[in-house]
């Protein structure tokens, strides 16, 4: 059997990770499905392929760094899976190609570039209908609602003695107006002597609870124009309340691709020497 060292596996990894580390924006989602699977069969063969040469898989990773036990610790003999287990969070981030953790990470990364395709798609050609209900679950602001004013009315017609009367709940209703924010469910006093609300009276012309809410709103309106041109329907909603990858997220994570080539020396196997490649 042909033999296949770690660091011709590295190598092999590397190179997949070259053709593979660019995002899968523009493709359609059957291009990025298929681009997806043969990446995941390629990776699958090579793993196979190690083993058939070696007898095991490519080593997983382990933590190296030093382990500060506390007072107290239980200093037990670790199992076979703990030096893995603990590898520190920013070498997982980048893990070495040679590694399991690399073979699956990058598999990850391109899963996460399909997923991110059927959004897009579900996005663009998301019903107005559901974008309404979207809005309507997207609440910013909710200090005090219809329920609260309710329950506080409630609450004082219920104390003994008590003289209030439905009649009170519409009069006092009246002096309370709700936020014209689409993301806001607060009602705000327009007229002085509300029962429950110490807030400042705002002019009974007033629309919005506060300049927050008439910003929010303007903001909103430019988000519909926007998106009513790109997607089939438009949305008030700002991008990232139903947007998981964002622009900016997805050039985060193509930087992390970036492979110095100078780090291959580290795949580099001294028993094999040459790539069996
Ligand atoms: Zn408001």
């Amino acid at each position: 059997m042909r033999g296949y060292s770690k660091a011709a596996f590295g190598r092999r990894m590397d190179q997949m990770a070259r053709l593979n580390n660019r995002s899968h924006k523009g493709l359609t989602i059957e291009e990025s499905q298929l681009k997806y699977d043969e990446l995941v069969k390629q990776v699958d063969e090579e793993l196979e392929r190690y083993f058939d040469a070696n007898g095991y898989y490519p080593e997983r990773m382990r933590a190296t760094h030093p382990v500060a036990y506390t007072e107290g610790f239980n200093k037990e003999k670790p199992s076979d899976m703990s030096p893995s287990a603990n590898v520190l969070e920013g070498n997982l981030q980048r893990p070495p190609l040679t590694t399991l953790e690399g073979a699956t990470w990058l598999i990850d990364y391109n899963a996460m570039q399909l997923l991110a395709r059927y959004e897009d798609f579900e996005i663009e050609s998301r019903s107005a209908k559901e974008w309404r209900m979207l809005e309507r679950e997207y609440v910013k602001r909710a200090d005090y609602t219809i329920m609260d004013f309710y329950d506080d009315f409630r609450t004082a017609m219920e104390v003994p003695g008590s003289a209030l009367t439905w009649v009170d709940y519409r009069r006092e209703r009246k002096k309370l107006r709700k936020c014209k924010c689409k993301f806001c469910l607060n009602y705000f006093p327009i007229e002085e002597g509300s029962m429950f609300i110490r807030k400042r009276v705002r002019r009974s012309d007033s629309l919005y609870c506060t300049a927050g809410c008439k910003q929010m709103q303007m903001d909103a309106n430019k988000e519909f124009r926007r998106t009513s041109e790109i997607y089939e329907n438009g949305t008030y909603l700002p991008v990232y309340a139903y947007k998981t990858t964002t622009e900016d997220h997805e050039r985060r994570e193509m930087e992390k691709w970036e492979i110095p080539i100078e780090n291959m020396d580290d795949y580099e196997d001294e028993k094999v020497g040459k790539s069996a490649i």
